[in-house]
């Protein structure tokens, strides 16, 4: 073998041949339009690095994420009847189930599963907004009355990730059901003296935020989520005003006392095991606690517990005020039930996507 063989045949021949590149090899980021290479944008978990807007990400990369060691067992949800108000618009419903199924392998909106995080047990409910816009089925419901039982089974926090553009209103009444339904199975979690932690992602809209989206005991929001019950648009045809600026974004909401805090993404992990070791008292298990920020140190160390040697927590105790602050959500959520209604018109179109943002 000579270099005419070993060297310069195979560039000719290289030259011929199309070089294969994925399409999916580099993002656009919708806010700040900048182009992130994919493998980057995997690594700061689709938060773009340049504007540090959060896009929407899948249920898997959200255990990953979250579990140590990226380590979970998925908890099997009970087949649901399919369909069953035969619906009909411009598609069938089954054939829009079958598309998004298709598109994201799961059979519906709502994955449960369990792990540790920091070493203690905990059971994570991940509503996914790519299967018809996340959207509150009967599938749901089950999903979440699940994830209820299989927190109180194994004595675990319960965490659920909300993202939905609101009832799905291919169920009708049925979708509306769930409401009472997760509140109920939030209310089992409560009882057997569990934190129940939400985390608001973008976007967290119409029958979700009536229910159990909004019964946490703590609410974490990502930084811009939309969260609201009906749309900027509704609200700005029905009172005939301009909406302030920045409306029913994540910030807006904790200016007014709607969340408790607004976590970036890279920290949504170490903040949620803090507040597992503050609200599972007297802990039993060895928890490792990171490293809390040396940054802030507020009066509210004074009231917060230590267990597990976790000093200096930048984390509010769960004092009775938040307790509180969760069952008058309750009370009014009750008192909302003609809003309800408005969920599946404001919150999803017939495509299962929300409209909010026009
Ligand atoms: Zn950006």
């Amino acid at each position: 073998m000579n270099w005419l063989t070993s060297t310069v045949l195979p560039r000719i021949r290289s030259l011929g041949q199309r070089r294969e590149t994925p399409d999916n090899l580099w993002d656009k980021c919708p806010k700040c339009a900048s182009m992130i290479y994919r493998r980057e944008l995997e690594e700061h978990q689709f938060v773009c690095h340049h504007c540090g807007h959060h896009m929407r990400i899948g249920a898997k990369a959200r255990f990953e994420a979250l579990f140590d060691d990226a380590a979970y067992e998925r908890v099997e949800l009970p087949e649901v009847p399919a369909d069953p108000l035969k619906f009909r618009d411009s598609k069938r419903y089954t054939d829009r189930l079958k598309e998004a199924r298709a598109k994201t392998g799961e059979s519906d909106a709502v994955l449960v599963a369990h792990g540790r995080m920091g070493g203690a047990r905990a059971v994570i409910a991940v509503q996914d907004f790519a299967f018809m816009g996340g959207s509150m089925g009967i599938a749901t419901g089950e999903a979440l009355v699940v994830a209820a039982e299989t927190a109180v089974k194994q004595q675990a926090p319960l965490i659920v990730f909300a993202a939905a553009g609101g009832a799905r209103m291919q169920e009708g009444i049925l979708s509306l059901m769930q409401m009472p339904r997760t509140t109920i199975a939030v209310s089992i979690v409560k009882e057997a003296g569990l934190p129940f932690i939400v985390v608001l992602t973008d976007p967290t809209t119409g029958g979700v935020t009536a229910s159990y989206a909004m019964l946490g005991d703590v609410h974490i929001a990502e930084p811009g989520a939309l969260i609201g019950f009906a749309g900027p648009r509704v609200i700005e045809q029905t009172i005939r005003e301009q909406l302030p600026e920045g409306f029913q974004r994540a910030e807006y909401l904790l200016e007014h006392g709607m969340v408790d805090m607004v976590v970036h993404r890279q920290d949504l992990r170490d903040t949620l095991i803090r507040l597992i070791v503050l609200l599972t008292v007297p802990v039993t298990e060895t928890v490792t606690t990171p490293a809390p920020k040396p940054a802030k140190q507020t009066e509210e160390k004074a009231i917060a517990p230590a267990p597990s040697g976790g000093n200096e927590l930048d984390i509010p105790a769960p004092t009775a005020a938040t307790r509180k602050a969760g069952d008058k959500t309750v009370a009014e959520t009750g008192k909302a039930d003609n809003a309800g209604a408005g969920a599946t018109e404001g919150g999803s179109d017939a495509d299962g996507k929300t409209d909010l943002r026009k």
